[in-house]
């Protein structure tokens, strides 16, 4: 058996597979909304077919020097995912003492 589960993305809350090693990552949709600190939307890539992390500034294009990207104001961690792409997680608990 291989059952499949679901826990709320933690940023909007839409539920979504759960990985053991991606606990907090976002959904798809939020995914698409990381932005730097400014505000500016991101873009992520792997910088090669086993791997790697690149992110840029979608609009200009301009490196972005950082794994930190922000999605509704909370700060999350964008990285290579083990079997490629890219995974987004929210940094809830290393960042805001929150209840
Ligand atoms: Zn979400």
């Amino acid at each position: 058996m291989n059952s499949t589960e679901f826990y709320p993305c933690p940023i909007c809350s839409t539920l979504v597979k759960y990985f053991t090693r991606y606990p907090r990552a976002v959904c798809n949709n939020c995914y698409g909304k990381a932005s730097d600190a400014q505000g500016r939307k991101l873009s992520f890539f792997n910088t090669s077919m086993s791997g790697g992390f690149e992110a840029i500034v979608t609009e200009t294009q301009e490196r972005h020097q950082s794994h930190i990207c922000y999605i509704n104001g909370v700060k999350c961690w964008a990285d290579e995912a083990r079997f490629g792409g890219i995974v987004i997680e929210a940094m809830i608990d290393d960042d805001l003492a929150n209840h």
